[in-house]
């Protein structure tokens, strides 16, 4: 496995970052996992569009950093020779060797890339998942994509402790998102729901992407606040990722969702999904 850090190619287990690092000490940095299906990148510069936001937004500067990306990419993919699975990149505020929460007015950013081999369409997306329901405890800017994920790490543990596969989050009775994925829910027949965009959630690609997608399954989506009673008697319930794809959850807290199996708008946006990377799967 080749791993891209700083500027060099290396081995995996030869990568190494200082522990002075701000990504290290204060989670000062910023990250994007981008699909590739059939070796190809998916919805890739929209994933670099929310990563320039997201390094606006923590104040990492970045005009030579996110130039030859694209290239950095399909270098890796090549090197490791990944047809299907995902593409990691954070980058970092970098190292200055000391703990000083400012840090100096000049920041130096790093950049660290790996790839994994995965199946993007398997059992999961058949089956369903289950999941837990946790509180979100995040902090107030959800819609940049940092490497502050403890609540996340914390939530998907204490699922997975449970026998469940992953966590949706909620506060103040109103459900935000899952813990690395955009919620949706069917009510009945005609409405699918999910959150609005804003400061509470992470504006997904694949969430975008989907939505993209709508007018062609003939359903309309309400963008809108999701409360949490509504979440547990919906019909349907299922999450976007660049990772998971569209994803059923078929249970929550140990109770059914619907009857149980991945329902019909499901298995449509679905469907849907899978046609636009072109895959030829019969969802
Ligand atoms: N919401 C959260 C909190 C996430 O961590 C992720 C992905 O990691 C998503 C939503 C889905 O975003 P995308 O579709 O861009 O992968």
């Amino acid at each position: 496995d080749i791993v891209y850090l700083n500027g060099v190619y290396v081995k995996k287990d030869e990568a190494c970052l200082s522990p002075f690092d701000r990504g290290f000490l204060f989670a000062h940095a910023a990250y994007e996992v981008t699909a590739v299906f059939g070796g190809e990148l998916i919805d890739f510069d929209a994933h670099m569009a929310r990563l320039v936001r997201t390094l606006e937004g923590i104040d990492i500067p970045r005009d030579d950093l996110t130039v030859c990306l694209q290239d950095l990419h399909e270098e890796l993919i090549s090197r490791n020779g990944v047809i299907e699975g995902f593409v990691y990149l954070q980058v970092t505020a970098g190292a200055y060797g000391r703990r000083d929460f400012g840090g100096p007015e000049t920041l130096m950013p790093g950049l660290f890339m790996f790839c994994e081999t995965r199946n993007l369409i398997g059992e999961k997306a058949q089956y369903g998942v289950s999941a837990i329901t946790v509180e979100d405890q995040r902090w107030k800017r959800r819609d940049y994509k940092t490497t502050q994920l403890l609540s996340q790490a914390l939530a998907y543990r204490e699922s997975e402790r449970g026998g469940a596969f992953g966590a949706i989050l909620h506060e103040d009775g109103m459900v935000t998102e899952a813990a690395s994925a955009n919620l949706w829910v069917v009510l009945d027949a005609e409405t699918l729901v999910t959150r609005n965009l804003g400061r509470q959630i992470l504006p997904g690609i694949t969430r975008q992407s989907v939505l993209d997608h709508m007018g062609r399954i003939g359903m309309t989506v309400e963008e809108r606040v999701i409360a949490l009673d509504e979440l547990k008697t919906a019909r349907e319930v299922f999450t976007t990722s660049a990772t998971g794809l569209v994803l059923p959850v078929v249970e929550l807290d140990g109770k059914p969702v619907g009857t149980g199996k991945p329902g019909p708008v499901t298995r449509r946006v679905q469907g849907q999904y899978y046609r636009g990377i072109g895959a030829d799967v019969d969802a």
